[in-house]
């Protein structure tokens, strides 16, 4: 073949040209010949699978490494990958904030959360937490925290006036959740970033149950939204990440501790969770109708003994989720407790709904296209006895549903056989 009519991309060696030429077998093999960066940008994020990035000269890497010049290092570091997926949170999350918004990827939504409080923190401090904040931040503030000499008050995460009375002159952060688990409660996020800025305090809002499709905190006044990666912003469960955004000054003191305690997102992951974002409207909005669809037709259910659903008009705070949330969107979390029919005290009939379940499936997480359920007290709650769970207003037999993208007829019809059959 000529070399006119020789395709433009046929990969080719001459002979006597295999890169390293007279070098040995080894150093052939390892330091093969590679295309250029195409001058053509890719439509599909390219995954930046390295640990590690190469410089041209020893000065340029010691100029990147100590921040005087942008660039990667090292993937625990920085990933382009890992920023495509930040800088797409940070581009959603920003939607209707008058502030710049940062971002910054990380391997788990625990990743996130732990970072962000060790960044908040330090001895003597003080955090306010909701009391149904999710089991992993209660742990990290019990557990890991507590042992550093960081106190905590919990309170009730609807009540503002309880919020402010426990912030002292110590408290680094106020924590809060846009929707609880598994209750729903969904928290007053302007009044809660009105007390915090009176105080001088952060607010931190986790808001997985909701995602920038939901609810976007920071345009509330929050001055970090944490989410869990692994749960909508992934859609797929098979993913598992997290990522903080917020302003710039704190998120770059949270990059820098990320960096140290080395929770950082890896690229294949990051490829995941950057496409998850594009569906994500589209998605969340399905996840929504759907779940509102399947409150509203099983709110009469005579099995039924009540659902806790923001779209639902007796929710609490029903009102509260229409001016926080976008147009029609509560989420697509719904707890639903069944009509206890005596046995082990509620308990009972929670795991047998479960198990009379056909197309939605019993299994820990949220947010993915499947529709997952898992009974609450002997689940994500285990913790609590009874006595606990009342005052956390979960009753014993409550099971919550994340409703994946089935068609609602079908979930309705699985969900009230399932129920059907408890009587
Ligand atoms: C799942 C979850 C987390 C923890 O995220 P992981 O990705 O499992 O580490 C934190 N907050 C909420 C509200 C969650 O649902």
């Amino acid at each position: 073949m000529s070399e006119e009519e020789r395709p433009l991309n046929l990969p080719i060696v001459e002979p006597g040209e295999s890169g390293y030429g007279s070098a040995g077998e080894g150093t052939r093999a390892v330091h093969t010949p590679r295309p250029a960066p195409p001058a053509q940008v890719p439509v599909g994020l390219p995954t930046y699978r390295t640990s590690t990035f190469e410089f041209e000269t020893a000065q340029q890497y010691a100029d990147v490494l100590g921040d005087r010049e942008g660039g990667y290092t090292y993937s625990r570091i920085d990933n382009p990958t890992a920023d495509a997926f930040a800088l797409g949170v940070a581009a959603l999350e920003a939607h209707g904030c008058d502030r710049t918004v940062a971002a910054q990827p990380f391997a788990s939504g625990m990743a996130a959360i732990s970072t962000v409080l060790l960044t908040l923190c330090a001895a003597g401090k003080h955090v306010v937490a909701p009391a149904a904040a999710y089991g992993g931040t209660y742990g990290v503030l019990e557990h890991i925290l507590a042992r550093f000499g960081v106190d905590r008050t919990y309170v009730d995460g609807t009540d503002v006036e309880a919020v402010r009375a426990a912030i002292t002159d110590r408290t680094a952060v106020v924590w809060a959740e846009t929707i609880a688990n598994p209750t729903t409660a969904v928290a007053d996020l302007p009044a809660l970033a009105a007390v915090c800025t009176e105080a001088g305090v952060p607010l931190v809002v986790d808001s997985t149950f909701a995602s920038p499709a939901v609810c976007r905190p920071l345009a509330w006044g929050a001055d970090l939204v944490v989410h869990s990666a692994t749960k909508y912003l992934g859609g797929h469960s098979d993913v598992t990440g997290g990522v903080v955004a917020g302003d710039v000054d704190l998120v770059a003191r949270v990059r820098r501790a990320r960096v140290d305690l080395g929770g950082s997102l890896a690229p294949d992951e990051a490829f995941l969770l950057h496409r998850g974002l594009a569906t994500l409207p589209v998605r969340m909005a399905r996840h929504c109708e759907t779940a509102l669809a399947v409150a509203e037709a099983l709110a009469g259910h005579p099995g039924v003994e009540r659902i806790d659903y923001p779209g639902l008009p007796g929710h609490p705070q029903h009102e509260l989720a229409g001016k926080l949330f976008d147009a029609g969107r509560y989420g697509a979390v719904v707890t639903i407790t069944p009509r206890s029919a005596g046995r082990g005290g509620g308990r009972d009939a929670g795991l047998r709904l479960c198990d009379g379940l056909r197309v939605a499936r019993v299994a820990t997480s949220l947010g993915g296209v499947h529709t997952l359920v898992s009974h609450v007290a002997s689940t994500t709650h285990r913790q609590f006895d009874d006595a606990a769970l009342a005052a956390a207003g979960i009753p014993p037999a409550a099971v919550r549903f994340s409703i994946g993208l089935e068609d609602a007829e079908d979930l309705i019809a699985d969900i009230a056989g399932a129920l059907d059959r408890l009587t």
